[in-house]
């Protein structure tokens, strides 16, 4: 069912009105500087649309894992300052989130500005969503905003509780794309709709696989995964990583949707991953003993890009090898690049998974694809079809 988003406010809900919204903007700081603010620029067309309607807007956001009490290690202030340096309008930092002093800040706030209050995990009753907190975040706003994708999964005070006490409780743009592209293209996918899994472990994308399967015309697999399917064909897998209790399910897999499933036909190794300089290419079932893979090899990249050129629908989660380490990383870069293509020639290309984001804005590839998700646990467990209780409390259409 879709979602109410800040689209369906009407004036009078936002203008001179506070908008509570929930970001996230758990970003990676180094002293006290952000070191990656994709995450902040994400939210700001949300934060923009707001301000530009009238409304004051205060954000909520955790960052790291604080264990629900103060801890400056964590604190947002750094964000507060980032966030404005991006924007034109005021932006003030609020040192609570749970106190009087938070809630003048916002009931004194004008429009047109923004107020950042601290991290949501200062708060012991913002992961156990306690009703108490819940209802006091909803003191901090006229209406709720969730903007915050990558959060929810999770059912905490400011992502799920809030939203059953301050009402209208409506979708950020953010939010909107993520459920149109993950939720929507995925469920009616124009055809033929590829796959691509990879990453270091088959058991924390199980769910994923048995979700897509049923929807997909091909799933490619690359990454540590394809390992542990090799052994499962009885092949030689050396030190690669395979997951030694999941051979008897890749085994499963392959007997149930051969015809679906493609696995690497070469695999890029090397004797540990020191030592790129030595890495070769070899046929999958010539991985020597001594020998790791740590990529897929050059024949299995044109076959899958090949796979990609012929996509409508293109969904990416996982790494084809050990991207950090080059030349571990050529394998995901030549799926990115096919991606890309993909994208220019009208296909929708997704991309989905904290790793799998990171490579592609470290290729400088982000901006060629059709969406590449904000939300690593969040994505995987949507695309396993699991409804992320900070989505479901929020306003159906045609209800609010
Ligand atoms: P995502 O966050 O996109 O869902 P994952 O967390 O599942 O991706 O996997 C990413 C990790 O998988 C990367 O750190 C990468 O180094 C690792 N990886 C990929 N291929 C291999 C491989 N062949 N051997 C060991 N690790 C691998
Ligand atoms: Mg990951």
């Amino acid at each position: 069912m879709p979602k109410t988003t800040i689209r369906d406010l009407t004036d009078a809900q936002l203008r001179g009105k506070r908008a509570l919204v929930r970001v996230d903007f758990n970003v990676p700081i180094e002293g006290d500087r952000v070191t990656d603010d994709t995450r902040i620029r994400a939210a700001l067309p949300t934060i923009e649309a707001l301000l530009a309607r009238g409304a004051s807007v205060v954000l909520l956001s955790h960052l790291g894992r604080p264990k629900g009490k103060p801890d400056l290690e964590y604190t947002l202030e750094p964000v507060a300052r980032h966030l404005q340096s991006l924007l034109p309008n005021p932006v003030s930092f609020v040192e609570t989130t749970d106190s009087d002093e938070a809630l003048r800040a916002t009931l004194g706030a004008r429009p047109g500005t923004v107020l950042l209050l601290e991290n949501t995990r200062f708060l012991g009753g913002e992961e156990k969503n306690e009703e108490r907190l819940a209802r006091a975040l909803a003191e901090l706003g006229d209406v709720y905003v969730n903007d915050a994708f990558g959060s929810a999964h999770r059912a905490h005070a400011s992502t799920e509780g809030v939203a059953h006490y301050l009402k209208p409780a409506v979708a950020g743009l953010l939010m909107e794309r993520e459920l149109q592209y993950l939720g929507d293209t995925l469920q009616a996918p124009a055809r033929p709709f590829v796959a691509i899994l990879g990453g270091a472990k088959i058991s924390g994308k199980i769910d994923v696989i048995e979700a897509l399967l049923p929807k997909v015309d091909k799933l490619l697999i690359g990454g540590a995964m394809a390992c542990t399917f090799f052994r499962a064909m009885g092949l030689e897998t050396g030190k690669s990583l395979v997951e030694a209790d999941r051979v008897e399910m890749a085994r499963t897999l392959l007997s149930r949707a051969s015809d679906k499933l493609e696995l690497p036909s070469d695999a890029l190794v090397a004797p540990s991953l020191d030592t790129g300089a030595a890495a070769k290419a070899v046929a999958r079932d010539a991985i020597p003993a001594d020998q790791a893979m740590f990529d897929i090899g050059p024949a299995s990249a044109k076959e899958f890009a090949s796979e990609i050129s012929r996509a409508k629908t293109v969904l990416w989660n996982g790494p084809m090898g050990v991207f950090e380490k080059p030349p571990f990383d050529r394998g995901t870069r030549a799926i990115a690049l096919a991606l890309a293509d993909a994208t220019a020639r009208g296909a929708t290309t997704i991309v989905g998974g904290g790793d799998s984001a990171a490579a592609v804005e470290q290729l400088g590839l982000a901006s060629k694809m059709s969406h590449v998700s904000t939300g690593g646990g969040a994505s995987l467990e949507f695309l396993e079809g699991k409804e992320l209780p900070g989505v479901a409390a929020l306003e159906d259409r045609g209800r609010a």
